[in-house]
Parts: structure tokens; sequence; C-alpha cells
């Protein structure tokens, strides 16, 4: 019975000392979500045709732009009738 008794306690010693163990070094992180911009409409530069984030685009007459540059020259090749 007592030797039992001390298996029971070197089980119970272990089992603690595990628990211990495994809260002093958690286990790694779950992988971090992608970042927002891959998960992101992309829309084309209706001048140049290049695929950028919707929230980077610049809106204008004719669709979305990569940059002022292109929407000014898109608005000079077709300019209101
Ligand atoms: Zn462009």
């Amino acid at each position: 019975m007592k030797f039992l008794l001390f298996v029971v306690a070197v089980v119970a010693l272990l089992w603690l000392l595990r628990g211990s163990r495994r809260g002093a070094n958690p286990p790694p992180a779950v992988k971090p979500a992608p970042p927002p911009d891959e998960l992101q409409a992309m829309v084309s530069c209706a001048h140049c045709g290049i695929h950028l984030p919707q929230n980077e685009a610049l809106p204008g007459r004719g669709g979305v732009f990569c940059g002022e540059p292109h929407r000014s020259a898109f608005e000079k090749a077709h300019p209101l009738q």
C-alpha cells in the first residue's frame, strides 16, 4: 500500500511539474493573420492598368487611378464633351 501511495505521489509530482513548465513556456502563438492589405479588393488604374489596393486608388472621372498624374493624363485624353 505504501508503494502505491509513493507511485501516486511521484505521478502527481511529475504532472504538477509538467503543468508548471507548460505555464512558464507557453506554446508559440498561432500564425498571425495575414496583413489586411492582402485581403483588400484590388482595382486597376484606368490609365496604365496597374493593380493597386482599393484604398490607395484615386477615384476620378472614368474610373480609378494609381495617382494624380495618371488621373489628369486620362482626363486630358478623354475630355468632357
Ligand atoms: Zn496608372
